[in-house]
Formats: structure tokens, C-alpha cells, sequence
């Protein structure tokens, strides 16, 4: 079916209203959830193939995440579709008069989503936007190919091709479905597809939510306890072998610290990934040649500690740390998006304040201390997406909190109620009586 004729097909439900009640919004997500937990082994199976992606990873930050997504939203949905009354006293309204506000479904949504959690991130946005009772276009990454081809099976077989519809490609469908008519779209990539999205969305006036990436530091203050750092940093640096997009992408430290990380993190990596990480079952690949060349090509910058053994055949490349790396090295101009931590050494808090001002606004800000004073500051000082203390990216895994980014890395936000207010107009209604 041609995208223009897609689209004007999953408009007919919301336009005859059949999206809005709760009880169309809930059997939606039963449908979402029923999927990821009656095809996990099909699921873990295509990430696998795609990222070598270790089974507990699939679970901990896939088809769980999304699982627990859908149980928070129906735990809550009718409670947030209840409509909010509003005060009217004090604007001169004769008595009697009303005001409330109510969340209307927008239409017809496209998601387009990314390679690197690509379960979750096409998951928990239409999540969002069925709870928002709209119906949905999914267009997963061409780039984790078995995760898409498995989308293009397995969603027709729980959904009716009126409400969710999966369009696989690359850039060519991709751009065919950006010419049409969306009433919302949440794409979570680049930042350079991101202007693209947003360029095409601004010929209909369709509202965009960006989900967008870049560098985000890792603050390691100087009375922090390095071991329990070093795990924790290394854990979330290194999951996914680092193509996460609120992975640490770096670490800011005073000289002293970062001497002492240079123990702390190699040891920290053997006791995840064991002393050849190649062989272990926890750790996975580069997801393709392309990423590899351009992860590789970054390993020149400042001094190795640890890692940067690679191999091109299996696009693996080891857990690497870097320290002594100049802000103006390689792979200090890009966002990483690998297994390659660097270590930035600065005078102190007030210097990695200013390092980080200095630069876009990162998706996320994660600092170890134990100093109020300088949470209190890092809170204040410095604008990002969100801000961890003591767990770096668990700030993405509470459905309370809302993720986004901000100015470069990206805009707007989802999860739980965020993602209802994202995928639904908040409608005024006001109510004066005749006489
Ligand atoms: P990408 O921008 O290359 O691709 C994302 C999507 O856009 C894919 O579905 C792809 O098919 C499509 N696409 C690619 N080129 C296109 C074009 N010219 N026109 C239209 N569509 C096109 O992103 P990527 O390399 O797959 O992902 C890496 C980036 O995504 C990183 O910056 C990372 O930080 C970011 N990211 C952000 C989040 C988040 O939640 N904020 C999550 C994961 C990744």
C-alpha cells in the first residue's frame, strides 16, 4: 500500500472516535504486551543477530523496559483521562460557569525508531502513543535488520492493520513517509536526521518530539569511592558495548582521580567482562563495519590504559579507556557511541562546569560525590536532558521521570504520563451557562 493510502487508512478509527475510550487505549496495550511476553526467545533471538546482544541485556533494557512501561501506563491511564477541572472564580463567569482540561487523542502518529535498543525504542514510544489513543505508523531501523524483519512479522499478528501498521526501510521509505501528513512524529536518532524529520514535519505543521544523542560526561568527584565507581561506570559504559545513547561518554576528573581510575576501570571491565572480554557472553559487537571504522579510527586520541584490541571480521572492539585526552582530540569532537571511555582531566568542579557549558547540551549529566554542595551545583549550574547521581542512565528506567533531551540533544520527552501528554492535545473546555 502506497504511504498516502496508509495513512488515510489508520485515520478512520480516530476519526469516527473509536480510539478515545479507555477501553480501546487498554486492549491496545494488553495486545503490545502480550507480544513482548509471549515472543521473548523470538525477540532476544533478532537482537542477538543484530548487536550480539547478551540475553539479560534484552530482557533488563528491552522486552522488560517496555513491559514495565505498558504495566505503569495501565496502571494510571484512566486516572490521567479523568478530566481536570479548572478554577473559574475571579474571571468575571456568571455562577454555574465550568472549566476543565482533557486530553484528546492527536491521530495518526509516526515512530521512527533507531538500531541500538531497537526494541525499546519503537516499543515504548507506541506504548505512549496508543495510550494517547492515536493510531501508528512504526518504522524500525534498517540498520538492526532481524529486530525489523521480526517487527514486520510479529506486530500485524496483534494488531489490526486499521490501528498499527510497520513500514520497514531506509532512507527512501523513510523519506516517503515524512512527505505525508502525521499529527505527530517521534523519531529517535541523529541529530542530522533529526533536522531532516523536523524539516519535513514543518510542511504540515506536525509537532516533532527529538530524541537525539550526544557526548554526555561523567563528573568523578575527588572523595568518591573509585571501586564502586568504577563498576558502576563501567557497567553502563560498556552494555551494549557502548551504543547506548545516555552511556557515559566521558569522564571529567581532577589529575589525581584519573591516576587512580587508571587501576580502577581495567579492573573493573575484568570483573564484568573476564580477563578477554572477546569471548564473553556479556559483552557484544560493533553493530556494523561503518561504526567500526569510525570507532577505531578514534582510538589515537591521548594515552591507552586499557582495551583497543579489535577485530574487523567479527566488528568487535575491547572495552578501551583513554586518559590525558585533549579536548580537542578525535574523539572528543563526536559522540562516541562505542565501547571507548575517555578520561578528561580538569583542575576541578568549576573547571568540568565550565568544560561542559562550554559544549551542547547533553542528554545526560552523571556525577559521583559525596558532596551536597556540589550536587546542588551541578543541579544549577549546568542544563542537560537529566541528571544522575551515583547510577549512571537508571534515570531512563522510571516511568515517574521524563526522558529527553535538551537544545542539541533533543526535544520533548516520554515515559509514563509524559508520554500520554506527548501523544495528546490537552484540550480547554469551558462552560457557560445560557441564562
Ligand atoms: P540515524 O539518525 O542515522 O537513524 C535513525 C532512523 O532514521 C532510522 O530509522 C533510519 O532508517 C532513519 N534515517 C536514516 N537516514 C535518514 C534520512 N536521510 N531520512 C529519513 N530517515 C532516515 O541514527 P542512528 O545512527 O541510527 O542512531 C544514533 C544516534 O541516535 C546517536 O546520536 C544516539 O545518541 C541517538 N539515540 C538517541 C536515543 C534517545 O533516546 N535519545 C536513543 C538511541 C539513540
Amino acid at each position: 500500500m502506497n504511504p498516502t493510502d496508509l495513512v488515510t487508512r489508520l485515520r478512520v478509527l480516530v476519526r469516527a472516535g473509536l480510539t478515545r475510550p479507555l477501553a480501546w487505549r487498554t486492549q491496545q496495550l494488553r495486545q503490545l504486551r502480550a507480544l513482548l511476553t509471549e515472543c521473548g526467545p523470538d525477540i532476544a533471538a533478532a537482537l542477538y543477530a543484530d548487536l550480539h546482544k547478551p540475553e539479560k541485556e534484552c530482557y533488563d533494557y528491552e522486552i522488560d523496559f517496555v513491559v514495565r512501561e505498558i504495566d505503569h501506563l495501565l496502571t494510571h491511564l484512566e486516572s490521567w483521562l479523568t478530566p481536570e477541572p479548572v478554577p473559574t472564580a475571579g474571571y468575571g463567569y456568571p455562577d454555574g460557569t465550568t472549566a476543565s482540561t482533557r486530553y484528546d487523542p492527536l491521530g495518526v502518529v509516526l515512530v521512527i525508531g533507531t538500531w541500538n535498543y531497537p526494541v525499546q525504542l519503537l516499543l515504548a514510544p507506541i506504548a505512549g502513543a496508543l495510550a494517547g489513543g492515536n493510531t501508528v505508523v512504526a518504522k524500525p531501523s534498517d540498520i538492526a535488520q532481524a529486530t525489523s524483519a521480526l517487527f514486520s512479522r510479529l506486530l500485524p499478528q496483534y494488531f489490526d492493520a486499521d490501528t498499527l501498521v510497520v513500514v520497514e526501510g531506509g532512507v527512501a521509505e523513510t523519506t516517503a513517509l515524512l512527505a505525508q501528513r502525521f499529527d505527530h512524529i517521534f523519531f529517535t536518532g541523529g541529530g542530522t536526521v533529526g533536522r531532516v524529520v523536523m524539516t519535513a514535519a514543518a510542511e504540515h505543521l506536525t509537532p516533532v518530539t527529538l530524541e537525539l544523542g550526544g557526548k554526555s560526561p561523567a563528573f568523578v568527584d575527588r572523595d568518591a569511592d573509585l571501586t564502586e565507581i568504577a563498576t558502576r561506570l563501567a557497567s553502563a559504559k560498556f552494555s551494549n558495548a557502548g551504543q547506548t545513547c545516555v552511556a557515559p561518554d566521558y569522564v571529567l576528573t581532577d589529575p589525581d582521580t584519573a591516576t587512580a581510575l587508571e587501576t580502577a576501570l581495567p579492573s573493573a571491565i575484568s570483573k564484568r567482562f573476564g580477563a578477554d572480554p572477546a569471548t564473553s557472553p556479556q559483552y557484544g559487537r560493533i553493530v556494523s563495519q561503518r561504526h567500526f571504522d569510525r570507532l577505531v579510527a578514534l582510538l589515537d586520541s591521548g594515552r591507552l590504559v586499557t582495551g583497543g584490541e579489535h577485530d574487523r571480521a567479527q566488528n568487535y572492539l575491547a572495552p578501551t579507556v583513554l586518559t590525558d585526552v585533549a579536548p580537542d582530540s578525535p574523539v572528543m569532537q563526536q559522540e562516541i557511541f562505542g565501547p571507548i571511555l575517555p578520561i578528561v582531566i580538569v583542575e576541578d568542579l568549576t573547571h568540568a562546569i565550565e568544560f561542559i557549558n562550554d559544549r551542547d547540551k547533553p542528554l545526560a549529566l552523571y556525577a559521583f560525590t559525596n558532596s551536597d554542595t556540589t550536587r546542588e551545583r551541578l543541579v544549577t549550574e549546568t542544563t542537560s536532558g537529566g541528571i544522575s547521581f551515583g547510577l549512571p542512565m537508571a534515570q531512563l528506567r522510571d516511568s515517574d521521570l521524563p526522558f529527553g533531551g535538551v537544545g542539541a540533544s533533543g526535544m520533548g520527552h516520554y515515559h509514563g504520563r509524559y508520554s500520554l501528554e506527548t501523544f495528546s492535545h490537552k484540550k480547554a473546555i469551558l462552560d457557560v451557562p445560557l441564562s
